[in-house]
């Protein structure tokens, strides 16, 4: 039997575009016509199913969906039993406490007795019990920052990015209590067939990964630096080095994390190195 393996996504949202887009850069085609709420890749052994982010880690543990992409903020508070297959690094946010502007605030004990309104009243209520405060909890599921002006809660948890959201509403962060990004989950009982597919769609998301924090740097150098150069940028293996046209010089071709390409820039510049470019890589396997 040709096994299929079937993926949870957000149908719409904040972790819906970079879900699909690491999909796609996975060299995995299918279509997403608005509306479909399930489709069919034409060139790998994979169905989609586009839900709310709520109902992810649900389908995945009870086997409705083989994998899903999902926030761990919501993993979390969903509480189910999946596998964390990858960190994905993207949806990258917090939840955090926040109170109003004018309040004076000096630690946690500030909750002591107060009530909080939240969309995870899991994680904050492990988050209270662990620094031994007893608060009341609101569980409401949206629009959480107005609770405090309209007199519903005296604070709030909610996620945070930039924090505009809180300002707007005349709110200040005071704690942060969970940090999340996307993750790729798993049933934990999956069969030997579609735990090899399942390796086939690591296998390429980790090169589409490694290909994003890597950079292509190609530059210009005296041939008698570049000994100290190939020491700076070594590469996979070791760099390319082609000699230049002109007489006593050579192109060097490296690989290296984008980090690493800023740490050394001017030890390369000091080196000599010059005309230096620096080309993304769509991918990658070692
Ligand atoms: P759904 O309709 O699927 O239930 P939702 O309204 O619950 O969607 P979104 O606002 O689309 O959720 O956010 C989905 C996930 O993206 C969040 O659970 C969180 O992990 C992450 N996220 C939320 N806000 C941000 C943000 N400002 N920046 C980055 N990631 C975020
Ligand atoms: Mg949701």
């Amino acid at each position: 039997m040709n096994s299929i393996i079937r993926i949870a996504v957000q149908k719409s949202g904040r972790l819906s575009d970079d879900s699909l887009s690491l999909i796609k850069e996975c060299g995995i085609k299918f279509y997403n016509g608005t509306g479909k709420l399930k489709s069919t890749s034409t060139n790998f052994p994979i169905e989609f199913l586009f839900l709310r982010d709520d109902d992810i880690p649900g389908y995945v543990s009870d086997g409705v969906a083989d994998l899903g992409i999902v926030g761990e903020n919501e993993l979390v508070e969903k509480d189910r039993e999946v596998e964390i297959l990858k960190r994905l690094g993207f949806s990258k946010c917090r939840l955090s406490l926040a109170i109003p502007k004018g309040e004076h605030y000096d630690d946690i004990r500030y909750f002591e007795g107060k009530s909080l309104a939240t969309s995870y009243p899991k994680i904050l209520g492990d988050y209270l019990r662990s620094k031994n405060i007893n608060a009341e909890i609101h569980e409401i599921s949206g629009s959480v920052e107005i609770a405090p002006s309209i007199g519903l809660a005296e604070g709030i948890c909610d996620i945070v990015s930039s924090g505009s959201t809180l300002m707007m509403n005349g709110l200040k962060e005071v704690e942060e209590i969970f940090k999340s990004e996307a993750v790729l989950i798993a049933n934990k009982y999956l069969s030997e067939e579609k735990l090899s597919i399942v390796d086939r769609l690591l296998f390429r998301i980790n090169a589409v990964q490694k290909g994003k924090s890597n950079k292509y740097v190609l530059l210009n150098a005296p041939n008698e630096s570049l000994e100290k150069i190939i020491s700076l940028i070594p590469g996979m293996r070791s760099p390319t080095i082609l000699p230049l046209a002109q007489e006593g010089w050579s192109s060097v071709h490296s690989v290296l994390s984008e980090d690493q390409f800023w740490k050394n820039i001017e030890e390369l510049r000091a080196a000599g190195a010059e005309g230096i470019l620096v080309v993304p890589i769509e991918k990658m396997v070692i």
